[in-house]
Order: structure tokens, then C-alpha cells, then sequence
């Protein structure tokens, strides 16, 4: 049996979905599982983490996330454990840490995965914008994966025993980079990359102001709101929603782009929503090609309507 590693991503001490889904692949797999968590206090997680056959709870004054700080970490549990694979999320985060860990633990990193094989070493990402898969296979004695949040479906881990608690140390050494401010997002009630529901505006929004009509629906259905780069340079929206090819690529159930032309660099960033609905006022626009839905129409009268229709339906 195999011996695995989860980095456990807290965000605002909350408990990640991406998580839940790296432990429903990890408990398949059928190996040991051990999940790293940095945390002063273990206990208000381990509900989540019951399914796991050991917990490594990092201990330090001062846990906030620094980057070379928690590879050099990671690395030490990696070694301490003799983990063969450790699994994260392609987050932001994990997007940051894991080369650093993959530079320090000499290990094969395959990141922004759709399909993990354990026994393999193998997965399945996409490369060219999406345009690709490619199956790549660690060499080598260790094996990280970042995974994209939202493609593995989760399920509810059976409960074995209570897992083992262990503690490691949080590495002191004077980081080289250190991280001095983060600054929240001005809109994001739902964290895009995870979102199941993703209300985006394009160019044709007009006006920042005009947003609001995305934000109502989006409160209506619970869903995070994304833009356009056509809608960011115009300063309709902020840089963090932006959908696409130099902004985020996101995976939701529902994706519902409102006056977006479909531009093939908006269009990678978005392609593996599971539907796709349109709402656009010229019905040659490319996006309906890619639409398992369209609305042709003025988003600025569907929209509303479209609130208030889901607002009764969802009673
Ligand atoms: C290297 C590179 C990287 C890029 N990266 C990205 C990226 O990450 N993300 C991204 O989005 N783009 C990216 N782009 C830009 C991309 O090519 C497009 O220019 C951009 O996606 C267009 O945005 P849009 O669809 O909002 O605007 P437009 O293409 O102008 O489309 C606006 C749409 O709104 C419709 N419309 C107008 N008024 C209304 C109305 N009242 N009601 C309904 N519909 C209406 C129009 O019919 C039109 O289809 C990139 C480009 C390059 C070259």
C-alpha cells in the first residue's frame, strides 16, 4: 500500500470544497491517506476529515500562509511520512505552492489535472488552451498533482476509524519571499474557480454600475460573477473575474454568459461547464455555437426577467 499525501487548503480558516473532492479521490485509491493541515486547532475539521487514516496537524506561532515557508514544510512531512504522492488543489494557492514543493522535495509535479491515477502515477490534464489532453506519468521516487477544483464529483467518504493525529513543526527559516498583504476580492462572494454557478457580463455590460443586475441574479442562485476581458479593460469589472486565457478557468455546473461573443481565449477558460447558456442580441454571435442554451435577446430586459422567473420557480 501507497502512502498519501492531501495538502488541506483553509481559506479564512473555512474548509475548502476543493478539499473534498481531493479526499473523495484519495479515498478510492484504497491506499493510506495522510491529511496536512495548517492549523493551531485540528478539531473543528476533523469532522471533514474522517475518512483519512492520519491527520498531520502543522504547529507555529504564526501560520499564515507563506510560501517557501510551507514547502520547506511539506517537504519535511513528505519525507517524515514517506509519502509517494501528495495531492493539492490547482488554486491560487496550490498553484503558488506546489512548484516550490515540487523544487524541494525533488519531486515530478503534474499540475491542473482532470483525472488522477494513483497506481499509475499518470494523469490527464489539458495543454494548448484546452484544445488537448495529454496523459503525463511521473518518474521518479515521488509523485505531486494539483487538481482543478469542481471535476471530481464528491462523495461522502465512509467512516472508519478515527484517524491518527500527528504534528509536525512549521518551518522557520527566513523565507526569501514573503508575503505582506492580501487583498480580498472587492466582489467575490463565491470563489470563482469553485463556483457551481457562474453569472458572467461582457463588453456589452456598458458601465461597472450595470453589473448589479448580474450580481441580483447571482444572489438568486447563489452563483459567483465573472467578466469578460473586454468587460475588465474597459473597467466594467475587476481583474479577478475575468473568465478565460489570462484569467481564471473555471469548471462550474451552470455557466451563464450575458453579452459575450465567445471569443475562443474567453472560451477556454469556460468550456468545461457542464451547460452552457447565452444570452446575446445577435444571434450569429459565436457563442451560440458553444451554447447548450441561448437566449437571444437584450440582456438588459432577459436578465431581470430571467431573476424573477428563477425567483418563483425556486419559491
Ligand atoms: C492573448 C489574448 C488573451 C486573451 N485573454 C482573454 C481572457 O482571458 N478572457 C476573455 O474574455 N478574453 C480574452 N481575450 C480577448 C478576447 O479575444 C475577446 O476580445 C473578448 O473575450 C471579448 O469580450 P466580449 O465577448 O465581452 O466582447 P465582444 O466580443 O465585443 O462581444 C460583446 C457581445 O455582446 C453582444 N451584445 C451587445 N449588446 C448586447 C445586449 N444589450 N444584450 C445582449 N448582448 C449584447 C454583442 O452581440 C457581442 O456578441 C484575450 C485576447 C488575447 C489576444
Amino acid at each position: 500500500m501507497a502512502n498519501i499525501g492531501l495538502y488541506i487548503e483553509l481559506k479564512k480558516g473555512g474548509f475548502k470544497k476543493a478539499n473534498r473532492e481531493l479526499l473523495t479521490l484519495a479515498a478510492k485509491s484504497g491506499h493510506k491517506v495522510h491529511a496536512v493541515v495548517f492549523c493551531a486547532d485540528p478539531q473543528p475539521y476533523m469532522d471533514e476529515l474522517r475518512g483519512v487514516q492520519v491527520v498531520v496537524q502543522v504547529q507555529g506561532a504564526d501560520l499564515s500562509y507563506q510560501p517557501d515557508r510551507y514547502a520547506a514544510t511539506l517537504a519535511a512531512v513528505i519525507e517524515e511520512f514517506k509519502l509517494d504522492a501528495f495531492l493539492g488543489a490547482f488554486s491560487a494557492q496550490g498553484k503558488d505552492l506546489f512548484p516550490r514543493l515540487a523544487a524541494k522535495a525533488k519531486a515530478g509535479l503534474i499540475s491542473d489535472c482532470l483525472a488522477v491515477d494513483l497506481e499509475k502515477r499518470q494523469a490527464i490534464k489539458p495543454v494548448y488552451s484546452g484544445k488537448l489532453l495529454a496523459e503525463y506519468r511521473v518518474e521518479g521516487q515521488r509523485a505531486l498533482f494539483t487538481v482543478r477544483p469542481n471535476v471530481i464529483p464528491v462523495e461522502a467518504v465512509v467512516a472508519g476509524s478515527a484517524p491518527e493525529l500527528k504534528s509536525m513543526a512549521l518551518d522557520m527559516t527566513e523565507p526569501r519571499t514573503r508575503i505582506v498583504e492580501v487583498i480580498q476580492s472587492a466582489s467575490q462572494r463565491v470563489d470563482l474557480t469553485e463556483a457551481e454557478i457562474i453569472v458572467s457580463g461582457g463588453r456589452a455590460m456598458k458601465a461597472r454600475e450595470n453589473f448589479v443586475i448580474l450580481e441580483d441574479l447571482a444572489k438568486v442562485l447563489n452563483a459567483g460573477v465573472g467578466a469578460s476581458r473586454a468587460a475588465v479593460d474597459a473597467g466594467f469589472a475587476s481583474s479577478d473575474m475575468q473568465v478565460g486565457q489570462t484569467g481564471k478557468v473555471v469548471n462550474p455546473k451552470l455557466y451563464i454568459a450575458c453579452g459575450i461573443s465567445g471569443a475562443i481565449q474567453h472560451f477556454v477558460g469556460m468550456k468545461t461547464s457542464k451547460v452552457i447558456v447565452a444570452i446575446n442580441k445577435d444571434p450569429e454571435a459565436p457563442i451560440f455555437k458553444k451554447a447548450d442554451y441561448g437566449i437571444v435577446g437584450d440582456l438588459f430586459t432577459v436578465v431581470p426577467l430571467l431573476k424573477e422567473e428563477i425567483k418563483k420557480a425556486l419559491g
